[in-house]
């Protein structure tokens, strides 16, 4: 464990922050509403965040990446999500999807797949999710069988962000039935390998313009190389990866309840009844301050959290449950309250907070409900 706090973003933090809200004020933004309408994936703004290395900015610089921290990574997040929650998760589940491989993959598969991912040539999905486990993930069906030198895969993923743009997937899969959870490993898959394929795109309330499908493996054979990490060994990493990301979906709902409360600071200084701003109004004004108040809680324990994640902490997976589950909370009732600030304005897809509070809501849902995280939480305390 570092010595070094790192609590507080520092100067080079607010650097990262000032330039990435530039990029997605100007290319970013735009695009949101659109994105959301169409349901379409939002290639302007991926390739606006490329070419700003915002796409996938935790990729340590030895495989081609700029090797931003947890903190710099989160705080990326966060300005993405501000302006298009959709958007926001090309960096998250950049992240999600290459963390099992930078906590326990090899050095040869590190080296192979990384690089495409800093550059901006490919991105990588985390396929845990089966349509009979969720919130029980450990009770997954899809198997993995070995043959010699080769592993033969079968089942299906549900639920996959990004699934059929992604040409990469962390794939959690049983190797051991009679082991329970300790009979899961985890396999990198190519969306080019034989035997992949994917569902029709769900049809969802929010972060429309992120592709979630289900994925198919039928027979696909991968060469032993391509397990990640020990056999046996890949729920643990699942839930090791998902300690570091949920960081990440904190974040994000950081920055979706921060454009919200925005656009809602701005909306009631203009707005006029009663011929004067409803700003002026003490009823409006603490509607203000409570959003306002409970939004920066959210956002330092996010930070807190970042930290503990960049130094892998051993209080880790205390603290990223609870930012997940206390920003995501938070970002629901925030984006709730922005649309009340706008009155019938704010149930309108004229306005953005509509879509903010639809957005928001997924983040109460993935990377593990928020109930689940009460269970990690509890347990942490009990154990
Ligand atoms: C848009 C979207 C994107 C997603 N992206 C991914 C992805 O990229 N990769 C991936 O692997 N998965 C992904 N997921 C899956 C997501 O993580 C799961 O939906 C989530 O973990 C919940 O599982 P479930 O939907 O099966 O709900 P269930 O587990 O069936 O839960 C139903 C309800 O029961 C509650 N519940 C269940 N168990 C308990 C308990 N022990 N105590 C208290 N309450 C409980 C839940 O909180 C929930 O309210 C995504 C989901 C969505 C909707």
């Amino acid at each position: 464990m570092s010595d070094t706090p790192l609590f507080a973003p520092t100067p080079e933090h607010e650097a990262i922050r000032e330039a990435c809200r530039a990029v997605c004020d100007d290319k970013v933004a735009p695009n949101a509403a659109e994105v959301d309408q169409q349901a379409v994936f939002p290639q302007a703004s991926y390739d606006a965040l490329r070419a700003a290395d915002f796409h996938a900015p935790h990729i340590p610089e030895a495989y081609d990446g700029v090797g931003a921290d947890a903190l710099a990574t989160a705080i990326v997040i966060e300005e993405v999500a501000r302006t298009c929650a959709s958007s926001s998760l090309i960096p998250a589940v950049n992240k999600l999807g290459t963390m099992p491989l930078l906590l326990a993959g090899s050095e040869d598969l590190r080296r192979r797949y990384l690089p495409p991912v800093a550059r901006g040539d490919a991105m990588f999905s985390y396929c845990l999710s089966e349509p009979e486990a969720g919130s029980d993930a450990a009770a997954m069906k899809t198997r993995a069988v070995r043959h010699g030198d080769t592993w033969v895969l079968d089942g299906a993923k549900r639920w996959i962000t990004n699934a059929g743009v992604s040409d990469y997937y962390t794939v959690f899969a049983v190797t051991d039935p009679d082991q329970g959870a300790r009979g899961i490993s985890a396999f990198v898959v190519e969306k080019t390998d034989a035997g992949v394929s994917f569902g029709a795109p769900e049809k969802k309330l929010g972060i429309k313009g992120s592709p979630t499908c289900e994925v198919y493996f039928d027979g696909v054979r991968l060469p032993a190389d391509r397990l990640v990490g020990v056999e046996g060994e890949g729920f643990k990493l699942a839930l090791r990866t998902l300690d570091h990301t949920r960081v990440t979906i904190a974040a994000q709902a950081v920055g979706i309840a921060q454009g919200a409360l925005d656009y809602a600071t701005s909306y009631v200084r203009e707005r006029r009844q009663f011929g004067r701003p409803v700003a002026d109004f003490q009823g409006v004004q603490f509607m203000l301050a409570d959003m306002a108040t409970k939004l920066e809680a959210a956002r330092q324990l996010t930070y807190a959290a970042a930290a503990r994640s960049e130094r892998s902490d051993a209080d880790l997976t205390f603290f990223g449950a609870a930012a997940k589950c206390f920003a995501s909370d938070m970002a629901m009732e925030v984006t709730t309250d922005a649309v009340q600030l706008l009155g019938g304005y704010g149930y309108v897809q004229d306005y953005p907070v509509e879509r903010m509070m639809r957005d928001a809501k997924i983040t109460q849902i993935y990377e593990g409900t928020n109930q689940i995280q009460r269970v990690v939480i509890a347990r942490q305390l009990l154990k």
